[in-house]
């Protein structure tokens, strides 16, 4: 099992961002590691965002790859999805989707889904785990509930701290994390694998406002 713990996440977040990664085992590959609106970000003009070209960076996301049963999950829908699916590794009889977990309701973390609807893919009921308020905004607001109305989507509604079973060897666990909840709550998400787990949170107001240490001091 190649998942990976916080430290190792790290240093994989830092220098295979994008980097295809065949394996043996399950693992995790970043898919992205940028801010909601993508980078060159909207509106700079400046050095940082015009050396950049289209396409170099995509919003944060991370792949999990569960090989002993040809499945892919992402974290995250992000606006950049249909790019960072080409980067995950594929399975000849596999599916496109096998479900995707989502942390909370601003743009680069919600809006890939889409991709799934008449326009995109029309997905046939691809598993969308996402907590309550999450699950509530998506079943409220258009367009998303026509995903859910058309049998696009499929949502999976589960609870802070509690685990989803993917495998005999892959458990996920969401966990909340202070951020701006103007439309759902936000979590992170625990990855237990055999050997390895690893933490992905990929939006926090601050850390000192979490009820949680990561470091023991
Ligand atoms: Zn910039
Ligand atoms: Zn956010």
């Amino acid at each position: 099992m190649k998942l990976f713990n916080l430290s190792v996440f790290i240093v994989f977040f830092t220098f295979f961002s994008n980097a295809q990664i065949q394996s043996e085992s399950d693992y995790v590959q970043i898919l992205g590691i940028v801010q909601d609106a993508g980078y060159p970000h909207i509106g700079c003009e400046k050095d940082c965002c015009e050396l950049v070209k289209p396409g170099d960076y995509f919003v944060s996301c991370i792949g999990l790859v569960d090989k002993a049963n040809n499945k892919r999950y992402l974290f995250d829908a992000t606006p950049d999805m249909h790019n960072q699916l080409n980067l995950l590794e594929k399975f000849p009889n596999g599916n496109l989707i096998d479900g995707i977990f989502l942390t909370h309701a601003h743009i680069g973390h919600y809006t890939g889904l889409m991709y799934l609807g008449r326009e995109g893919l029309g997905g046939n009921k691809i598993k969308v785990y996402a907590l309550k308020r999450m699950a509530a905004f998506l079943r409220k607001n258009g367009p998303w509930n026509q995903l859910i109305k058309l049998k696009n989507i499929d949502i999976q509604t589960i609870s802070n701290k509690n685990f989803t079973k993917l495998s005999k060897n892959i458990l996920v666990i969401p966990i909340k994390v202070p951020h701006r909840d103007e439309y759902s709550e936000t979590v992170g998400y625990k990855i237990i694998g055999k050997t390895k787990k690893i933490l992905f949170i990929p939006d926090i107001d601050k850390w000192n406002e979490w009820e949680k240490i990561l470091l023991k001091r």
